[in-house]
């Protein structure tokens, strides 16, 4: 391979950055040329595209977000659409692509990947729910941003004598809230993996330990539990203890990555440029069991992954 492409798709993660960096200068050093999409499979199309130098990533490591920003682009359900943007790609002599996002991403990257263009992706998402790998990039400091909060908003709801619910991000996925909870010693992690709906159980919880002589109380929500804020005004109607919701929200997206996603983020970024030199295409670069693999996009997409049982009966225990 000659040139390739790089951009980042769909929700972005902090360690992004450290990810374009790693595909920018591992290329660059085989004497690859390497083309930066802007705005994901949106920007491809629209040809906001450019040459990436040596210097196109530097101090970039420590920095949250994506210099190659993101963008979400539904038409690239489309085979017409996808087969336009393998014509960009061509025109602009890009064989091969590395895209960094989560499972809506290799799914634009498998489609291109069947118009001639060799693709690899880089999972990329705060929330952990990407099944063929054990790690994806953004996730560390995702719960690192969110226990912070959880940990300041323990101090006043223990001054208050409140129950707190604070509701961290994950629709579909409770690991950045199981994180939390253990990490925070949380009273209740609800996620969507496990959660049976039942607040009764919750608030008899709540009333038993203030029998004991409880001050406060916290509960941590993925956001797929549903209204948080409702939750609390059902609680302090229930129980007659104060409550009060605090969604961290969008916080948890950014911030300088920690060494964590940092040196992940440079693993898995040279590992995609690897792949492509190789010809590989339709890949998906992973974490198992310690090991830097690949799978093909397919495969990958077919996996599932639950939460794991023996962390989840942990945060009971505690
Ligand atoms: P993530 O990559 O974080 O899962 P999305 O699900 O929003 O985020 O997907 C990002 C982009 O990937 C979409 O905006 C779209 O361009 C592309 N994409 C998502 N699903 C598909 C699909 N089924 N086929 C082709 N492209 C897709």
């Amino acid at each position: 391979v000659n040139v390739i492409g790089v951009l980042t798709s769909g929700g972005d993660a902090p360690g992004m950055n450290a990810a374009i960096r790693a595909v920018v200068r591992t290329a660059l050093k085989e004497g690859i040329k390497v083309k930066g999409i802007r705005r994901g499979f949106l920007g491809l199309l629209e040809e906001d595209i450019y040459d990436m130098e040596y210097k196109s990533v530097s101090d970039i490591i420590n920095r949250g977000g994506t210099i190659l920003h993101t963008a979400r682009c539904p038409e690239f359900v489309k085979p017409e659409v996808v087969e336009k943007a393998a014509q960009v790609c061509k025109k602009h002599g890009i064989e091969g692509l590395v895209v960094i996002g989560g499972d809506g991403s290799f799914r634009g990257a498998a489609d291109l990947a069947k118009h001639g263009i060799n693709t690899v992706g880089v999972p990329g998402t705060i929330d952990l729910d990407i099944a063929c790998t054990d790690y994806t990039i953004g996730f560390d400091t995702a719960v690192n941003t969110a226990i912070q909060t959880v940990d300041k908003v323990r101090d006043t709801s223990t001054s208050h004598e409140r129950c707190s619910i604070i509701e961290v991000m994950g629709r579909h996925a409770g690991f950045i809230a199981l994180w939390c909870g253990i990490a925070n010693g949380a009273e209740d992690i609800l996620i969507p993996e496990r959660y049976d709906y039942d607040e009764q159980h919750i608030i008899d919880k709540i009333n038993r330990r203030r029998e004991t002589g409880k001050k406060h109380y916290i509960i941590i929500n993925a956001e797929g539990i549903g209204d948080s804020h409702a939750m609390a005004e059902r609680i302090e109607k229930a129980t007659g203890m104060e409550t009060r919701a605090t969604i961290i929200g969008h916080a948890q997206r950014g911030g300088s990555p920690t060494a964590r996603d940092r040196v992940y983020a440079a693993a898995m970024g040279a590992k995609a440029v690897d792949l492509l030199r190789k010809g590989a295409s339709n890949r998906v670069v992973a974490h198992v069991k310690g090991e830097f693999v690949d799978y093909d996009i397919a495969e990958a997409l077919a996996m599932t992954k639950d939460i794991n049982q023996y962390m989840y009966d942990l945060s009971k225990r505690l």
